[in-house]
Order: C-alpha cells, then structure tokens, then sequence
C-alpha cells in the first residue's frame, strides 16, 4: 500500500482507481491551485510514493525535494511545460501525462471557436441579450462560411490531425500546416499541404490555428511580425498555450484590424486576460476548457491513476514524458 498525494481534486474515475489498488490518498481541500508555499509544506507531510499534479503546479526542483519518497509526478495534461524534465531526471523521477484522452475534446472545442467567431455566433448572443435585436434584417451581423476557406495549422500532432479531419472532411477547409517534418498521413487523408515555416502558413491561411506544445521555441512564435504576415482577413486561434502568443500584441492588431479576428481558450499570464482583450466584439474567450468534456477528464484521471499503479507495482507507465 503506498502514500500518494493529489494537488486538487480530480474526477472520482482515477481516485476510485487508485482507492481499488489499495493505495491511501491525500487531496488538497483547496478548490483551487496550491501556492508554492503551500504545495512544499503539503508534500512534506507525508513520505508521499507518488503525486498527481495539474498544470497550474510549478514543478521544479524545491518541489521535488521536498518529498525524495516520490518515483512519480503524474501530470494531468497531456502539456508538460509546467515541469522542470531536466529537475526530475536528476532525481530520477518519473514524469507522465494523459495525451490521447483529450484530443477529441479539444479539437472539436477548436472548431467550436472557428465556428462561433466566423459565423459571429458568440457576438450575436451578447448582442441579443444586451437588447439589441429590433428584427431580421438582410445584413444583420453578416458571417463567413468556413467551406472552401484555408486551415493552417502550426503542430499537426493528436490535436492539430483531429482537427484537420473535421475541417476537412466535415466543413470542407483546405488544409495546410508546418511542423517539425511533413506527416504523409496527414497528406493523404484530408489532403494537407505540407509548409517548412510558419510564415508560410501565416501568408496563405484564412484560419491560423496554434497546436504546439509550449517550449523555449514556440514561446511567442506568434508576435507583431508575425501577425503581420497574417491577411487582413484571417483569424487566429488558440487552444494550445497561452505564451505561444505575444498577447500583448495580438490585443494590437485586433484593435488596429491587422488581423480580423481571435478564439483564444488560453492565455499568456492566465487567469489574467492582457488589458484590452476582453473589450474586443471580435474575439471569442473561453477560460482554458479545451478538455473539459466529461468523457475526457474521466480519462485523464484513470490515465494519471493507471500510470501511477503501473510505477508503484515497479512497472513502465503507459504515457511516459521523455525526461532526458
Ligand atoms: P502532440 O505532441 O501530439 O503535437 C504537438 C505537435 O507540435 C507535434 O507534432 C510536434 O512535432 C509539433 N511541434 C513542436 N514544436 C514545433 C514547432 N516549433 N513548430 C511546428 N511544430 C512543432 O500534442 P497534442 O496532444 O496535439 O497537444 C498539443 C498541445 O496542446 C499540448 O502540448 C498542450 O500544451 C495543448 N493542449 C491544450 C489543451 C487545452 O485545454 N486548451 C488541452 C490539451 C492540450
């Protein structure tokens, strides 16, 4: 039986895993992230075996010291840029994380964000509540059909391939994307074209969406620059990280129309919105809900749970994170 501790309470299907493994579990009772403070001095309370800890935890090397017991840090996401990687393979611990679970999710939250911004979904709504609507008329908050128009994906990885398929195949977008190699699946299935760069992406795109993980090399690949690149007419979406984005700049161009419109379900210094941002008729801002279907939190819990049965019987996790 071995001591594992849960940084916030996460759905009952990975906690009843890890309750029929025999295992003991602590949860923070705070509906809310852990300060750093608080997350030491609750890691230190017990020699915990295993943690589970979200993407709103800093996890670096203070925090692992302050329970050596631990051979598993089981992040919940499939992101892993709150961890220090070199931190844990220095001591040896195993990092995880639950990818696959929420690509569904968060595709189909993605082409919710296109769909709502082109077809002015969400801006009709606060326009209708605020009292506005007098009656039908011809150019009434006219929108734009996605059929036909260009999908460029910067990351065709789980997410950015899932929602290339539904642009494609079921809102008939062409698509285009650049990544770190040419994917022939990609090709062939919704006839993608491949672009070495960004920028080329940028140039040719009616919708620019972000689908990297956030590392020193993607931290605002989107800039002022960049957003220059962009037409007139394009929108830029975002469900990947906040920081992808210089969002200081992208409230810019959305205000000197360099850009026609954003969907943005993350943010650069979260919960906090960049001053201006929420002002703007043409964007779309959900509060990092990506994944949060039901079916896919599930999943991500017995994903988290699973892999930290797997390390404490002394066995491979199922999705580990290359530390090293
Ligand atoms: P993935 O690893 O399958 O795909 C990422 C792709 O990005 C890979 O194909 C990789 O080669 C590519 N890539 C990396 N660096 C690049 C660069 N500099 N230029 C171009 N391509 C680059 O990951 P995924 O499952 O598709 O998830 C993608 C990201 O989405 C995650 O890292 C996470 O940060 C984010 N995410 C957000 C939410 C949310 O709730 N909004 C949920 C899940 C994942």
């Amino acid at each position: 039986m071995a001591l594992i501790y849960i940084t916030r309470r996460i759905p009952v299907a990975g906690i009843s895993l890890l309750e029929k493994a025999g295992h003991t579990i602590d949860i923070s009772l705070e509906d809310r992230p852990l300060t750093k403070t608080e997350l030491l001095a609750a890691l230190k309370q017990k020699p915990y075996d295993a943690v589970i800890s979200l993407l709103t935890d800093s996890v670096d090397a203070d925090i692992f010291d302050a329970v050596p017991t631990a051979k598993i840090f089981a992040n919940y996401a499939v992101g892993f840029n709150n961890i220090d990687l070199a931190a844990a393979h220095a001591r040896n611990v195993i990092i995880t994380n639950t990818p696959g679970a929420l690509t569904d999710a968060v595709a189909e939250h993605t082409v919710g964000l296109i769909l709502s911004l082109m077809l002015r979904i969400t801006e009709g709504d606060r326009f209708t509540r605020k009292g506005l609507y007098t009656g039908w008329a011809p150019e009434l908050l006219l929108g734009e059909s996605l059929q036909g128009k260009t999908l460029g994906l910067i990351g065709a990885g789980r997410i950015g391939a899932r929602v290339a398929q539904i642009a494609h195949l079921g809102l008939g977008m062409q698509v285009i994307y650049t990544d770190m190699n040419s994917i022939p699946g990609l090709e062939t299935e919704v006839g993608a074209r491949f672009m070495k760069t960004p920028e080329e992406v940028l140039k040719e795109a009616d919708v620019v969406s972000l689908h990297v993980p956030l590392l020193p090399s993607t931290q605002h690949l989107i800039n002022a620059e960049r957003l220059r690149m962009m037409k007139k007419s394009a929108y830029l979406i975002n469900t990947s990280r906040g920081p992808v984005i210089d969002e200081k700049a992208l409230v810019a161009a959305l205000q000197e129309g360099v850009i026609r419109g954003a969907g943005l379900d993350v943010f650069e210094a979260e919960p906090a919105l960049a001053p201006g941002l929420a002002n703007l008729e043409n964007v779309v801002i959900t509060p990092h809900i990506a994944s949060s279907t039901v079916a896919a939190r599930d999943e991500m819990a017995e994903i988290a749970a699973r892999n930290v049965i797997a390390v404490l019987e002394g066995k491979e996790p199922e999705t580990a994170v290359k530390t090293a």
